[in-house]
């Protein structure tokens, strides 16, 4: 078995965690372990610049909106180097608030407009007294896989230009409620209104991302274990 290193950036992993979104990061590590893969990770919070090149995998998770309005200030620094990452196909899983901040801006329940980066397309509005709350599946045509996770936001989300969803939804609500989108895959971001944490239940997921992240930094030739070609 080869030996691969993958550096992780764990964005804001000390302020967005909600539904134990953490969980991501023990997932990917576990399957790490089992594909010959060393693996590091590191929360870049408030404060601490981001690398662009120095990352093979960022995993952004969500929140609160007290915390992402704390979250929104702080990443507007981090911008230029988020995109530059993005841009140059760079592997990213971002959960539900962390999601929403990657758009143009969330609304918050209580109307404030909280602003994202812009590095994909999508905005996310708010509803009034309510919550999209439940058990959700969805469908991924492109892959033949079907996804289970937990939802629970307030945003809507509405996806733009180059964005597809991550999947169709099946039962639950997913972006907005209602045209059936649920998250979504810009280049190699994949993200996501599921908790639960959603690769605990989608380990295909989970091997995706890895996947990617691998042929990403060494190639398409891959020498892995049988089980994951
Ligand atoms: N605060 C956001 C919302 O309610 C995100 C929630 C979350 O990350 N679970 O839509």
């Amino acid at each position: 078995m080869a030996n691969y290193e993958l550096t992780i950036a764990h964005l804001y992993g000390n302020l967005l965690n909600t539904y134990g979104d953490n969980g991501n990061l023990l997932m990917l590590n576990y399957y790490a372990k089992k594909m010959g893969i060393s693996f590091q990770s590191e929360v870049v919070s408030i404060h601490e610049p981001f690398n662009a090149k120095k990352y093979d995998l960022v995993f952004f998770g969500g929140g609160q909106d007290f915390e992402q309005v704390i979250v929104s200030k702080d990443i507007q620094e981090k911008k230029e180097d988020l995109i530059e990452y993005i841009e140059n196909d760079g592997v990213m899983l971002a959960i539900c608030g962390g999601y929403q901040l990657l758009g143009h801006y969330y609304m918050g329940a209580h109307g404030e407009k909280i602003s994202g980066i812009g590095a994909l397309d999508h905005y996310t509005l708010s509803q009034e007294n309510n919550r999209f709350i439940g058990d959700i599946e969805i469908y991924n045509e492109e892959f033949d896989e079907t996804y289970y996770g937990f939802e629970n936001h307030n945003g809507r989300t509405f996806l733009g230009k180059g964005e597809r969803p991550l999947g169709k939804v099946i039962e639950g609500h997913g972006n907005n409620g209602e045209d059936q989108s649920e998250g979504v895959i810009y280049k190699n971001v994949y993200g996501s209104y599921f908790h639960g944490p959603i690769l605990s239940r989608n380990e295909q997921l989970a091997i995706r991302l890895l996947k990617l992240a691998l042929e990403k930094k060494y190639g398409q030739k891959l020498d892995l274990p049988e089980e994951f070609k």
